[in-house]
């Protein structure tokens, strides 16, 4: 039987593929749920103007299946999920086709857990909220978490740490050397916190203006944005664009660590080989960039979103990546494939612990 979608959901073996339409608001989004072995998907909603269907499904895919590597490695108890909404977020939005799409959302029962991620935003998930529960990044005004890149990058800045740690004999950030591509949400929040702890930062952006700025805030030093990742600093940063690891870059690093929040960091994955072979040690960006994500999630426990628990549960990303480390060096392998093995050997050990049926009511968090 000649198949489009199944043999697509095979492949990676996605557990279910929802379409939702609502014909008089135009609205078209796909909700992808990859695994959820380890509790209910969790992922963002991206509006984007797919040019087709095919591109907007391989899209919720190839980011459900991301999550449940994000969830897995971080030790939190989601699986993987992803909603895209097909359409242009500048003009296709509207109240209707979002609360169209929570209500479709909210028929899931909690099966899929969401929060902003490209083209939607803390005002979107209000507008949601009011025909679902299951929308948790929401504004401090309302109990939420508010914006995630204060968080992000406290999240990163552990994951620098735990790398500092390897390669330095000592977390700390005082007097360390730290390049930072990118002065946007999640960078301008590191330089903070690098140069509170008394880090020497240097800071890059194409928005000029804005890199004086934060310079200016925070005491950093400013360079060109061609410049950044040849800097010979401990720790160079990539808050920006996803790709800046690659052919051309790589040969130029004169850095020790490789540790930002920039998505999908290694062009390809050989490039995470070419690191290891270089001897930079590179903290895999699903991992440190999680601090937004584990905020959000923490607005599902009862009694709502509490800062310093969410804090604590960020600052665990320190160790996540510390085991990372670990099983690179066991078994001589680049850090983005230990990442994948400690999410995998998580999902797999978890998976058989649930194989024993239990009884009762009681309600697990
Ligand atoms: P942002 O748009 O607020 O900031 C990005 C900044 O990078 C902008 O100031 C932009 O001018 C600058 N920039 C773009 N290209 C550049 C280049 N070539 N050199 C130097 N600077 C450049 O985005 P953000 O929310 O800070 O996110 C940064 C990265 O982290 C993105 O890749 C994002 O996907 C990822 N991320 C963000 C979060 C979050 O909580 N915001 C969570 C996980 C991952």
């Amino acid at each position: 039987m000649e198949s489009l979608i199944f043999d697509r959901m095979e492949s990676y073996d996605y557990e279910n593929l929802f379409f939702c339409q609502e014909k008089t608001l135009g609205l078209q989004a796909i909700i992808a749920i990859h695994n959820t072995t380890l509790g209910p998907a969790a992922g963002g909603i991206r509006m984007w103007p797919y040019e087709s269907e095919a591109e907007a499904i391989n899209d919720v895919l190839r980011l459900a299946r991301g999550m449940t590597y994000k969830c897995a490695a971080c030790g939190v108890s989601y699986g993987g999920g992803k909603c895209v909404i097909i359409g242009d977020p500048r003009r296709d939005k509207s109240e209707a086709r979002l609360r169209s799409l929570a209500r479709f959302i909210h028929r899931l029962n909690g099966l899929f857990i969401t929060g902003v991620d490209v083209g939607t935003n803390l005002d979107d998930m209000v507008v949601m909220r009011q025909e679902t529960p299951y929308v948790v990044t929401l504004p401090e005004s309302w109990g939420g978490p508010g914006d995630s890149s204060r968080e992000t990058a406290y999240g990163v800045v552990q994951g620098m740490r735990a790398c500092l740690n390897e390669t330095c004999g000592s977390p700390e950030l005082s007097g360390r050397s730290i390049a930072v591509q990118g002065t946007g949400a999640v960078g301008r929040n590191a330089v903070r916190y690098l140069t509170e702890a008394g880090a020497q930062v240097t800071i890059a952006d194409i928005d000029r203006e804005r890199a004086a700025r934060v310079a200016a805030e925070f005491h950093a030093r400013v360079v060109g944005p061609e410049e950044i990742h040849r800097l010979p600093v401990d720790v160079y940063s990539p808050c920006a664009l996803g790709g800046v690891l690659n052919d051309h870059t790589i040969p130029e690093l004169r850095c020790k660590i490789v540790c930002g929040s920039a998505n999908n960091q290694l062009a390809e994955a050989r490039h995470g080989e070419m690191l290891q072979q270089r001897g930079i040690l590179y903290a895999p960006d699903y991992i440190v960039s999680a601090g937004g994500l584990l905020a959000g999630l923490d607005s599902l426990n009862p009694g709502g979103f509490n800062k310093e628990r969410a804090r604590e549960k960020v600052a665990h990303l320190y160790g996540a990546m510390q085991n990372v480390i670990t099983i690179s060096k066991e078994q001589d392998i680049p850090t983005h494939r230990a990442a994948d093995i400690l999410a995998e050997q998580r999902i797999a050990s978890v998976g058989q612990a649930k194989r024993l049926a239990i009884t009762g009511h009681m309600h697990l968090l």
